[in-house]
């Protein structure tokens, strides 16, 4: 059986440390890093992840400012308390909510949150930061996945990584992160031919599809490290479950290692929330490290 990577035990890890870094930087240079999170409607499942970067946010020591707008606010509304965040000293992250009410452009609006606030890495300069000089923000999905798979392989130097979903989000960045990394990096998408095959060609394969359990153990080559990024609600013998991009029951059979969901990578994505929120607080002050 494979080994569970265990993403809640990997966050805690680094909200500890967060917690210790936020010390220091309030003791040494009065400096507490701040996130603004902007929620635009009542989507329930938004509601829901805002509450938890807002409670985790304040358990590392740091300030937490929620921004709640109904559906209807209008764009230009969102954009003039962006640029308020944009020039407001104590706010060092700013997030915005995705998705937005469908009337509002979603990238004119994340492009509005000044590059050194930008804690989600969607930014157009922290996006061609990522696939030029490897500076910038990292969106924190990726990165968690990273971090995970440096912590249980070491090097990946030389590895097979495949990647299943191009999003801007996940996807992409996840390949760009990879190749930083040293590894072989191949994406699939919608439209790639024999998915199975090059899956199981991968040491390292990442799913990030939003298709309940696609990707079963006869694609998984034996002993690779899975990382399954999908989040999907279902409903099963009368309940409602959570399950992954990938079947865990049959994949964790033949591979080396696997994130569970719930308990993987959504755990890890919030703590590298807080990573960037703290990154950019230092980079704002000019501190080092
Ligand atoms: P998107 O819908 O933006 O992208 C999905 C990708 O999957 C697309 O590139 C699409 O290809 C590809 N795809 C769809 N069907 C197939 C198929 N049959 N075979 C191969 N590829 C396919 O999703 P996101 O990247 O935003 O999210 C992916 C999943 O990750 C979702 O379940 C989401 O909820 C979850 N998620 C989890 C997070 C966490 O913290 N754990 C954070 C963010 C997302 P094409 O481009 O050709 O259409």
């Amino acid at each position: 059986m494979a080994t569970v990577i265990d993403g809640k035990a990997y966050a805690q890890k680094l909200r500890n440390s967060l917690a210790e870094t936020v010390a220091t930087l309030k003791k040494d240079h009065d400096l507490v890093p701040g996130l603004a999170v902007v929620l635009v409607g009542e989507d329930p499942a938004s509601q829901v992840y805002v509450r938890n970067k807002a409670k985790q946010t304040i358990e590392v020591g740091m300030q937490s400012f929620e921004h709640k707008l109904p559906a209807e606010t209008a764009q230009d509304t969102l954009l003039a308390l962006i640029e308020k965040l944009n020039g407001d000293d104590s706010v060092h992250g700013i997030l915005v909510q995705l998705p937005l009410p469908s009337h509002i452009h979603e990238s004119t609006v994340i492009n509005s949150v000044s590059h050194d606030k930008d804690v989600d890495g969607f930014h157009l300069i922290n996006v061609g930061r990522l696939n030029t000089d490897g500076g910038g923000v990292v969106p924190c999905t990726p990165l968690g996945c990273l971090m995970m798979l440096k912590a249980q392989l070491g090097d990946l130097t030389g590895l097979n990584a495949v990647i299943v979903g191009r999003s801007n989000i996940v996807g992409k960045p996840m390949a760009a992160l990879l190749l930083q990394a040293n590894c072989t990096v191949t994406i699939a998408h919608s439209r790639t031919q024999d998915l199975e095959g090059l899956c199981r060609s991968a040491d390292i394969l990442v799913a990030a599809v939003g298709r309940a359990r696609m990707v079963p153990g006869s694609w998984v080559k034996p002993g690779a490290t899975v990382i399954d990024v999908g989040i999907n609600r279902i409903e099963e013998q009368g309940k409602r479950r959570l399950v992954g991009d990938v079947d865990y029951d049959s994949a964790s059979a033949v591979a080396g290692a696997i994130t569970p969901v719930p308990g993987g990578v959504g755990p890890m994505t919030i703590a590298c929330l807080l990573h960037n929120t703290v990154q950019q607080a230092k980079r704002l002050r000019g501190i080092q490290g």
